[in-house]
Formats: C-alpha cells, structure tokens, sequence
C-alpha cells in the first residue's frame, strides 16, 4: 500500500487481490493450478502488470501468465511453511499461546506427520493471518532475506566440517552410468566402478534417462515436463561503496528488461576488498544468443543507475541455470524415489518449496524421511 510507484487504485486492488488469494490459501483452497494473471483484475495499468510480471518470474523463472498465485504467497513469504519453538510448544499445549516471539524457525517437514493438519489449522487461525497481512501491509519483509556471512563457501565448510573423518569426496569425476540389476540399484560407472546400496542423483533429473538404460517409458515421459529457466548474473565490483547501494535488502528494475539486484557486500563487509562494494544484478534471460543478452544487462544497470559505470573495478557475467526446475502451472517436478530401489533424486528439482539453496535444502530433507521410510536411514 505503500509503494507509491504504482498508482493508488492498483495498490488498493492489488491489495484486495492479495487479501483473497490469502485467505482462499488459508481455507485450504488450493490455488497452485490458477496463474497469477488470471487471478488479477482486467482493469490495471501497464507499470502494475509489468511489476507483477517481474516479481513472478523471479519467483518461478517464468511469467506471470504460467506462474501459480499459490507461488507468490509462498515465494514471498507471506505464507508460511515453518513456525517457532514458542507456536510449536503452545499448539502442543506446552505453554502460554501469546508469548509468539523467537527467531528459531521449525520447518514444517521437521514435525511428526500426524500432527502436520492439526497444527497447520491452528497455526493459520491463530497466528498467520495477522503475522502476514501486517508484514504485507507494512512492507516489512526485509526479514525474508540474508545473506550467509563468509558467502556460500561458508555453508560448504561447515558441511565439511561436519562430516566424520572416515568420508572421502571424489571431486571432478563424473558419473557416465548407474548400474542396475532387477530394478535395483547395484553402484555407479565413473572414473572407475562403484559398488553402493544406494544411488543418490543430485544431477538434472531430466538426464537421468540418459545414465539409467531401464526406467519405464511413463516415468521418462513425466521428466520431460520439467521446465527451466536461464539466468544471467552480473557481479560489479565497485571502488568504493556508493549511497544509492547503502541499505539491506534488494531493488527490483521491472520496466523492459528486469533485474534483481542486491549489494551483498552491505550484509558481509568482508565480501569485498576494504571500503569497496560488491552487487550481483540478476537477470532472467532466454534463449537468444548469451552476448546479446549480457549487452542488454549492462544497457539497463547504466540506465537505472547512470552514476555507477565510472565505479567498476571488477565485472564477472554468471550464466546458469539456477533452479533445476521451475514453479509453473504446468511444469512438473521428479519424485525423490525413482523405479529402481534405492536409486534416489535430490536437488531443486524435486521440491517445489521456496527457492535456491533453501529448496535444495527442502528437498534433502524430504530425502532424509523417504531414506528413514525405507528403512535406508537408522
Ligand atoms: C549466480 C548464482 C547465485 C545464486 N545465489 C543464490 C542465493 O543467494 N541464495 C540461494 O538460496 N540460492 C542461490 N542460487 C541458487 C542455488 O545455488 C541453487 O538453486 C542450488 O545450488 C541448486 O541446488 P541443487 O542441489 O538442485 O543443484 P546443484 O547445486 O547444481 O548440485 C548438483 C550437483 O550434482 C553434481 N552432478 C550433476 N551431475 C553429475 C554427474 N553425472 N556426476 C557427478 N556429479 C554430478 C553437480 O556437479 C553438482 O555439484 C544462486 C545460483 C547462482 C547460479
């Protein structure tokens, strides 16, 4: 309501849009096969539809014509899938229901199934409707990003860390093959064979096919509804950090050629030399020849921020595909288990929950309760 760049009466409407969609979500109504074009009114301006469009496709990597409305009440954390210690010990009966404070987040995959409806119930009666709507409505949702300190190498140590001695990691060998007899997994072909109990693939699942020869037609045929998107990220390195990048947080261009921006160097100072500043600028790009999309990039950060070119000491042009699946309406998503017992898929192709690596790390956590199902995991 507060975001005067669009005109009022879109705000207002948009408004009301986001108020039924929520509470349609609240009532259990199930809005992932509605796109979020659909669910807006005919009647908005350009600069709305355009601003909608960004923030779907970098919610989903597409627009807002294949993006589900139940995509953008969790991507943009105005539903929530995880409560606190204190929500969880209340709804148990452990303690007083209006001390609802704490950082500590419980996902909801973490909780014993049984209790997931009953708790979920609860939780949006009592706690979420007025949690949301006020973030929503006070604009305050900084609370949603962060940056790991030390970047991501940071999280890679620590998993590091945390292994036993007895782990060894084979790094730059690729597995050409895994080996299945009677529908069961046997061990994997790379630099050499492997012999394992089991598989876990954290590769695309739509290459599967492709290292697997037995997997059932149905099965291949449903990983070819996997969709992806592109993306192109700038990193700028700048000589010195520049007040138009002074906050926290991350700024959105949504006119023409859309980017996200966010000076990551404001959270970790030591992400880049002393007094100097860095800021990734991510794009979501097609197919169209890599060169042309990166001239394009650059053309819009010097439009949008004309006073940064003469700063730059450093650029690096990231093309990657970040998620390896798409939240659309149609797209699908692999199951963690495969036909071939214990050949198992992770990754972000395998959740459709949140984004990144807290997808990856959804997924894994899924992973952990299907291996426990199996009885693979003690
Ligand atoms: C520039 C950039 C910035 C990003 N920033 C953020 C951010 O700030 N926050 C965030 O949450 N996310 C961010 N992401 C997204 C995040 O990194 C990914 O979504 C996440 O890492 C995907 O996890 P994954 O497990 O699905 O796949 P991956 O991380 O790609 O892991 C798959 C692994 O499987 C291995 N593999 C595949 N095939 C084989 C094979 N045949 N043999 C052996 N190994 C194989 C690959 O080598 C790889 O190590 C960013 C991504 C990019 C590119």
């Amino acid at each position: 309501m507060t975001f005067d760049v669009l005109p009022r009466k879109d705000r207002v409407l948009l408004f009301q849009i986001l108020t039924k969609a929520f509470t349609l979500s609240s009532f259990g109504i199930d809005l992932s096969n509605q796109s979020v074009y659909d669910f807006l009114p005919k009647n908005l301006s350009k600069d709305t539809y355009d601003f909608v469009d960004t923030i779907s496709t970098f919610l989903s990597g597409r627009s807002m014509k294949e993006t589900s409305a139940q995509r953008v009440l969790w991507g943009s954390s105005l539903l929530r899938d995880s409560i606190t210690q204190e929500q969880f010990d209340a709804m148990i009966g452990r303690s007083d229901p209006k001390k609802l404070q704490s950082t500590e987040l419980i996902p909801i995959s973490f909780l014993p199934s049984h209790l997931h409806a009953s708790l979920q119930a609860r939780m949006t009666k009592v706690a979420q409707p007025f949690t949301s709507l006020e973030r929503l409505a006070t604009n305050d949702v900084n609370g949603s990003q962060g940056y790991p300190r030390k970047g991501l190498k940071a999280l890679l140590n620590s998993i590091l860390y945390s292994l036993p001695e007895t782990v060894e990691i084979k790094k730059e060998c690729e597995v050409k093959c895994i080996l299945v007899q009677n529908e069961k997994v046997l061990g994997v072909e790379a630099d050499e064979i492997y012999t394992s109990d089991i598989v876990i693939y954290t590769g695309f699942a739509t290459e599967l096919p492709r290292l697997v020869e037995c997997f059932p037609t149905d099965y291949v045929e449903d990983l070819k509804g996997i969709v992806t998107s592109k993306s192109l990220t700038i990193w700028l390195g700048l000589e010195k950090e520049l007040p138009e990048f002074n906050y926290t947080g991350s700024e959105i261009w949504f006119k023409d050629f859309a980017y996200w921006a966010m000076p990551i160097s404001n959270y970790d100072p030591s992400l880049a030399p002393n007094d100097k500043q860095l800021i990734g600028f991510s794009f979501v790009i097609d197919n169209k020849s890599d060169d042309q999309e990166i001239k394009k990039a650059y053309d819009t950060i010097f439009r949008a921020h004309p006073n940064i070119e003469k700063h730059i000491e450093m650029h690096h042009e990231q093309i990657t595909i970040p998620e390896k699946a798409a939240v659309t309406i149609d797209g699908k998503f692999a199951d963690i288990r495969t036909p071939v017992r214990n050949l198992y898929v992770a990754g972000t192709d395998t959740d459709k929950r949140s984004m990144g690596i807290t997808r990856a790390s959804y997924s894994i956590i899924e992973l952990l309760k299907i291996l426990t199902e199996d009885g693979n995991l003690n």
